[in-house]
């Protein structure tokens, strides 16, 4: 009986970090892209030190197993940019993709927003 309680309970937490409304993005600040990026992870190529950002990579949120690489310098269209507060990522604008799943969402402080 209790052991039936833990496991719905733990199913539901599990649930509830999994499939609510917001998917969370970490993100990573690199020399290279990797060949292969991790789950909920916003890659950033660049220079840290001089905050001199070149290309974001995360993989498309919505699940499709897609690898969407953006352009943050600025002289290149289209081109992004990316604030890091409080350790949290946001990127602006939104990332509206014409392709395959054609996703549109936002990702602010760290949370994908859909559009
Ligand atoms: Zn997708």
């Amino acid at each position: 009986m209790l052991m039936k309680r833990i496991i719905r309970w733990f199913k539901q937490f599990v649930s509830g970090l999994s499939g609510n409304q917001y998917l969370k993005y970490k993100f990573k600040i690199v020399k290279e892209l990797p060949q292969h990026p991790e789950d909920n992870v916003f890659y950033i190529e660049g220079d840290k030190n001089k905050n001199d950002f070149w290309y974001g990579q995360m993989k498309c949120p919505c699940g499709c197993n897609d690898t969407l690489t953006l352009n943050l310098i600025d002289d290149v269209k289209p081109c992004w940019s990316v604030h890091i507060i409080d350790n949290k990522i946001s990127l602006a604008p939104s990332v509206w993709r014409t392709k395959n799943c054609k996703s549109h969402f936002w990702l602010r402080e760290g949370l994908i927003k859909w559009v």
